[in-house]
């Protein structure tokens, strides 16, 4: 990947890396010490194998065999879950290369989005590189931007109608995964640029994997489908799979950066670097959820673990649970609150009234303590 063609300075971590470097000690000595592999485990592949198998027979069963209209919801309903454990079970720890040492791997794992129809090449520059590298920073995360629909940080501009959006954001989060298979990556492709920040455009492998993997979707989405069903019912599933989708991706990326206790710090703005060291500022900004429910975390890649994903993007997500014990007792050694709801349920709600305080006119008091966490 090239340089990255920032429009300004690049945002610099300083303060004191104590947690960072002990951290990624303790970390080091409990993969030598285990025996374990950080990547390549075989329970990864393992479950790559269910789920794009339950992929082919729930798309098999949806296309030839559904006579019914309450088979076809109860399908798709059950595909749209199915192709979100593809997005963050699968190509999630690839695009990270967390999936296996081998370059190859991950880049074939990784094109799984370009199947459910994400283009694997912006995804990597939005997620990979903008989210995490920035996570919470206003302006430079692009996760939290909702251009211009609502308000997710303190230091975002505030119109008359984001009052209401703790009731109507959870219907746009519905229509994102629709934006973003019809507009979002090209226009991104056509501008070179994601929100802010400018992207090289896709050359070579990179370009053709786009376009290949564009017209692999098409085909699955609509092209097959159309040949057996009429029109009507085919856009109807898709709806439903998509929507699915959407509330599903965003309570799963939103839960662990936008609700009350998490932070939006902002850089100094002469030197543009941030009082915190990188860990330290990953840590303080995510917080885990329902940590303690092993059907969320096989379904959701271990992202109920994003501490854990956060501190280490490069280490396949079976590896968490195990990781999370070390975070937790290097938090607590370094006087670093280990922030987490204990259920999903409790994490829902927490974005539900961030969104409502965001929203309303003058939330100094909050703002100023998250501003400043
Ligand atoms: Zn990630």
């Amino acid at each position: 990947m090239a340089d990255n063609p920032f429009y300004g300075i690049k945002v610099k971590f300083n303060g004191d890396k104590k947690f960072q470097t002990e951290l990624l000690h303790r970390v080091d000595q409990y993969f030598k010490d285990s025996g374990r592999s950080s990547k390549d485990n075989p329970l990864m592949y393992l479950k790559t194998c269910i789920i794009l198998a339950l992929f082919t027979g729930v798309y098999i069963l949806l296309v030839f065999y559904a006579v019914h209209m309450w088979q076809a919801i109860t399908l798709s309903m059950a595909l749209g879950f199915v192709v979100a454990g593809i997005g963050f079970a699968i190509q999630h720890d690839a695009s990270h290369n967390a999936y296996s040492r081998h370059m190859w791997i991950n880049k074939i794992m990784a094109m799984t989005m370009d199947l459910i129809g994400g283009s694997s090449y912006i995804w990597k520059w939005k997620h990979v590189i903008f989210h995490h590298r920035y996570v919470n920073i206003t302006g430079y995360d692009m996760d939290i931007d909702l251009g211009g629909m609502g308000r997710l940080s303190p230091h975002q501009k505030r119109r008359k109608f984001f009052r209401w959006q703790h009731f109507y954001l959870w219907i746009l989060y519905g229509l994102l995964v629709l934006k973003w298979h019809m507009f979002d990556d090209f226009k991104s492709i056509i501008t070179g640029k994601i929100g802010v920040h400018r992207i090289p455009r896709p050359k070579g492998r990179d370009l053709v994997i786009l376009i290949l993997g564009k017209l692999a979707f098409i085909t699955i989405a609509f092209g097959i489908p159309l040949f057996f069903r009429p029109i009507i019912p085919v856009l109807f599933c898709y709806t439903i799979i998509v929507v699915e989708m959407g509330i599903l991706m965003s309570i799963i990326f939103q839960l662990p950066h936008c609700v009350e206790n998490s932070g939006f710090p902002l850089p100094e703005k002469e030197s543009r670097s941030m009082k915190t060291a990188w860990a330290n500022h990953q840590a303080n900004v995510t917080l885990n959820f329902a940590t303690r429910n092993p059907v969320l975390t096989w379904f959701s890649g271990g992202l109920n673990f994003h501490k854990e994903h956060h501190l280490f993007p490069t280490i396949c997500h079976i590896n968490y649970p195990a990781l999370s014990k070390i975070v937790r007792k290097a938090c607590r050694d370094f006087k670093i609150e280990y922030k987490e709801h204990s259920s999903g349920w409790a994490a829902i709600a927490s974005h539900y009234r961030w969104l409502r305080i965001m929203g309303r006119k003058n939330p100094r008091k909050t703002a100023t303590r998250q501003g400043s966490a």
